[in-house]
């Protein structure tokens, strides 16, 4: 499995030149590294490499792999090249009826993106005496289809959200659209950081709102140019690049 050292490598470096070019330390941006298509084995290697944070899309999947990976890192406890704990970041659409089982295994949820969704989580927050980060997801390039709340009425959305107390807002999650286009691709990020940076001056706001979540294989580069925060990458870690 050298190839996901080498992606590892190669995607780090893409990183830090993107953050160059537009003058941005690479402290300030992170990557959850994405799982959805990965094997057990794939997945332990980038953990052995060092990566802690990890992204599912699909809720009982999610909370299966949680399990196995954590039973892998208690055997292998007392090997000093693994970490105690890995993180997990829901980035994908939740059903309702699935939250209870998801809030407490994840350290951010990066899909908030309906009232409906919000009152759920935080009933079962209030229930189970814990606190939920979570990302607003917004559809910034308003394509229909698509998931997330619409730019129009992710400020009341979020107001909404600070109101309810036990849900921790971290900031905002976006999708560029599906396509080789770099200049929508780079519209939809822009647009994404107007959001943020609206909401972010917005008096109800708390300092720990800081996250732009945007940006995947195909489009990282670009996010980090326009001031992503957290990038989401999967297939350009698990896919052997010698096609
Ligand atoms: C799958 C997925 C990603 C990662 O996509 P890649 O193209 O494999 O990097 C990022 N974000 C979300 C919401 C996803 O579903």
């Amino acid at each position: 499995m050298q190839y996901i050292k080498d992606n590892l490598e190669i995607v780090k470096e893409n990183i830090e030149r993107a953050c160059n070019r537009v003058g941005r330390d690479t402290d300030s941006v992170s990557t959850v590294i994405v799982t959805k298509t990965a094997s057990a084995e794939q997945i332990k290697e980038v953990i052995k490499l060092g990566y802690t944070e990890l992204g599912e899309n699909r809720q009982p999947h999610l909370k299966e792999v949680a399990i196995a990976i954590e039973a892998f890192l208690a055997e292998n406890r007392n090997n000093p090249d693994l970490p105690k704990k890995v993180n997990w970041h829901m980035i994908g659409h939740m059903q309702r009826n699935k939250v209870k089982q998801i809030i407490p295994i994840v350290k951010i949820v990066h899909s908030l993106d309906t009232l409906r969704l919000a009152e759920e989580i935080s009933e079962n927050c209030r229930k189970m005496e814990i606190k939920t980060r979570a990302l607003l997801q917004i559809n910034c390039s308003e394509e229909p289809q698509k998931y997330g709340i619409p730019v129009g009425a992710a400020m009341h959305l979020a107001e909404q959200i600070y109101s309810m107390g036990n849900i921790e807002l971290l900031g905002i999650m976006t999708m560029a659209p599906f396509t080789d286009d770099e200049i929508v691709i780079r519209n939809t990020f822009t647009r994404a950081k107007e959001v943020f940076d609206d909401i972010k001056r917005q008096r109800f706001i708390g300092a720990e709102f800081q996250h732009l979540s945007m940006g995947m294989s195909n489009d990282y580069q670009i996010a980090v140019e326009e001031g992503a925060t957290i990038l989401r990458i999967g297939s350009a870690i698990f896919q052997p690049q010698d096609k």
